[in-house]
C-alpha cells in the first residue's frame, strides 16, 4: 500500500488538505505502507517555497510523519513531456489552434442554446495541410487529450462503491499542456501531471477529497492510454460549515496554523479531523490518539455524506487533551504563550510555572485561556464592581489589615497550614466569619470574587510577593 498527500502550495495548509492527509496516514500505518508527500508546485505564479514550508510544518506539528523526502512535481517536467510526447504520437492527443476569440464564440453560441459548456473538438482531425496553415499564421496551439462521448468509465470507490461517469459528461476533449508554439509542448497540467506522477510514485492507492471524482474520471482515460496502472480510488466527503456550504476562505479559520494560534492542540485536531468524515467503533468513544485510530482504521467506516464542522465538539476534544496533560507538559505550551506577553523571563521558577499549570489545566478548553487565565498571577488585572463593594466594607478592611499585619516576607514560603491559620487570626480579629475574610482576600488578590482554588493563589501570589502589594493596596483604596 502506497498513498501520497499531493498538496499544492498556493496557499496555507488548509484544514481540508489537513484531513485528507489524516485519512491517508490513518489507511498507510492501518496497514504497513507508505505515506508519501508530492508537493504540486507547477503553477509558478501562485506557488511559494513559504507555502510549502507551512504545509511541511503543518504535517509534522499535526503528528502526520510521511516517508521519505518529498517529491517536487516542477523538477519532474521531462516525464510530463515524455507522457504528452507519447499521447500524441499514439493519437491519443492533438495540437488545438483554436484561438480566444473562437473559443468565447463557441461558449456563446452553447449559453444562447441554454447547452451545457464543453469542447466542440473541432480540431480533431486537422489535416496536415491545415495544421500548417494554422501554423504560418503564427497561431499558438494547447494540446489536448481526446474524451470520447461513448466512453465508460467505471470503478469501485471504496467510500462510494461503483461509480460509473460517461465521456459525453467531461467537457469535451481536455486540455493538457498550456498554449505554446506549435512545436513545443506548453506547461502540462493537472490532470495529465499527476496521472504520471502517481503512476511513477507506484501509487496503490488515490486518496482524495470527492470534489475530485470529475478528476477522477478523466485520469483514469489517461491511465488506459498511457497504458499505466490504475490505483484504487477513495473520495472522501467534504468538510461543510454550520449552514452546510463547503467550508472556505470566508468562514474565517480555516488554515492549520489558524488553528494552531487560537490555542487548539495538534492532538486535538487530529483527533477531531479523523471525526469529520469517519465514525470509530462505538467502544472507542471520540477521544483517540492517531495510533489508537490507525489500529482500526478502513473505509467502511467513512461516510458518504458531508462532514458540518461542530466547534464545540472539538473544543470538548481539546479541553480534554489539556486536562489530560502533566503541569510539566502543559508548561511546555504555556511557558512560551508567557514569554510572548513578557511576563516570563528564562531565570524564573519552574516548580512555580508547574503549581501555576496544575491550578488552571482542569478549566483550560484552550491554550489561549492559558493567558487569559495566567494573566493576574503576573499582573494586577484590576478591581471589578463586585470585589470594590467588598472591599469598601468597614470589617473587611480591619480583616486584611490584620492578614497583613502577620503575613510573612516573601522569602518564606506560605504553606496552606500557615494560610488557613492566618485566615483564622484575622476572622477573629475582625469578629467575621472566615469565610468573609476569604472572599475578601480573593477580591484583594484577584480584583474579583471569582478564580480557581484560593489558597493555590494566595501561595503563588505570595512566592513573588505580590499578595503584600494587593493588600496594601485594597487597603489604601
Ligand atoms: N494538488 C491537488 C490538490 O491540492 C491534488 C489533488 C489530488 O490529490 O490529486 O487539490
Amino acid at each position: 500500500m502506497r498513498v501520497r498527500l499531493a498538496p499544492s502550495p498556493t496557499g496555507t495548509l488548509h484544514i481540508g488538505t489537513a484531513r485528507t492527509a489524516v485519512f491517508n496516514w490513518l489507511f498507510a500505518r492501518h496497514h504497513g505502507g507508505a505515506f508519501l508527500l508530492r508537493i504540486e508546485d507547477t503553477d509558478r505564479e501562485r506557488s511559494s517555497p513559504a507555502f510549502t514550508a507551512n504545509i511541511l510544518d503543518g504535517l509534522a506539528w499535526l503528528g502526520l510523519s510521511w516517508d521519505g523526502e518529498p517529491v517536487i512535481q516542477s523538477e519532474r517536467l521531462e516525464a510530463h513531456h515524455a507522457a504528452i510526447s507519447q499521447l500524441l504520437a499514439s493519437g491519443h492527443a492533438y495540437r488545438c489552434y483554436m484561438s480566444d476569440a473562437e473559443l468565447e464564440s463557441m461558449r456563446a453560441d452553447q449559453k444562447a442554446a441554454h447547452a451545457a459548456p464543453r469542447h466542440n473538438n473541432a480540431h480533431r482531425d486537422l489535416s496536415a495541410a491545415q495544421q500548417q496553415a494554422f501554423q504560418a499564421e503564427g497561431r499558438e496551439a494547447v494540446i489536448r487529450f481526446r474524451i470520447d462521448a461513448d466512453a465508460s468509465i467505471d470503478w469501485n470507490d471504496l467510500v462510494r462503491g461503483a461509480m460509473h461517469w460517461s465521456g459525453a459528461d467531461l467537457g469535451g476533449d481536455m486540455v493538457i499542456a498550456r498554449r505554446a508554439p506549435a512545436t513545443a509542448i506548453g506547461d502540462p497540467l493537472y490532470n495529465l501531471v499527476v496521472v504520471v506522477d502517481d503512476a511513477a510514485m507506484t501509487i496503490s492507492h488515490v486518496i482524495r477529497g470527492e470534489d475530485h471524482i470529475a478528476n477522477t474520471a478523466k485520469q483514469l482515460l489517461l491511465y488506459a492510454a498511457l497504458g499505466l496502472p490504475e490505483p484504487v480510488f477513495a473520495h472522501t466527503p467534504l468538510i461543510l460549515n454550520a449552514e452546510g456550504r463547503k467550508l472556505s476562505k470566508r468562514d474565517g479559520v480555516t488554515s492549520v496554523a489558524d488553528f494552531r494560534d487560537l490555542g487548539y492542540t495538534a492532538e486535538a485536531l487530529v483527533n477531531y479531523m479523523t471525526l469529520l468524515g469517519w465514525s470509530p467503533p462505538d467502544e472507542m468513544g471520540e477521544r483517540f490518539s492517531l495510533a489508537e485510530a490507525a489500529a482500526v482504521f478502513g473505509f467502511e467506516r467513512v461516510n458518504r455524506a458531508g462532514a458540518r464542522f461542530d466547534w464545540d465538539k472539538l473544543n470538548w476534544l481539546n479541553g480534554q487533551v489539556l486536562h489530560e496533560r502533566s503541569p510539566a507538559d502543559l508548561c511546555h505550551d504555556l511557558i512560551p504563550l508567557w514569554q510572548a506577553e513578557g511576563w516570563w523571563r528564562a531565570s524564573e521558577d519552574p516548580e512555580w510555572a508547574e503549581e501555576l499549570a496544575a491550578l488552571l489545566g482542569p478549566s483550560l478548553v484552550t491554550l489561549q485561556d492559558g493567558i487569559e487565565q495566567a494573566r493576574p498571577f503576573f499582573l494586577w488585572p484590576g478591581c471589578d464592581a463586585a470585589a470594590t463593594t467588598q472591599l469598601a466594607i468597614p470589617e473587611v478592611q480591619a480583616a486584611l489589615s490584620a492578614l497583613l499585619e502577620h503575613l510573612p516576607g516573601s522569602e518564606q514560603p506560605l504553606t496552606a497550614a500557615a494560610a488557613q491559620e492566618l485566615l483564622a487570626a484575622a476572622a477573629k480579629a475582625a469578629g467575621v466569619k472566615k469565610g468573609v475574610v476569604m472572599k475578601s482576600l480573593r477580591a484583594a488578590l484577584l480584583g474579583s470574587l471569582q478564580g480557581p482554588d484560593l489558597i493555590t493563589t494566595w501561595r503563588l501570589l505570595h512566592s513573588r510577593g505580590s499578595d503584600r502589594s494587593r493588600l496594601e493596596n485594597s487597603l489604601t483604596a
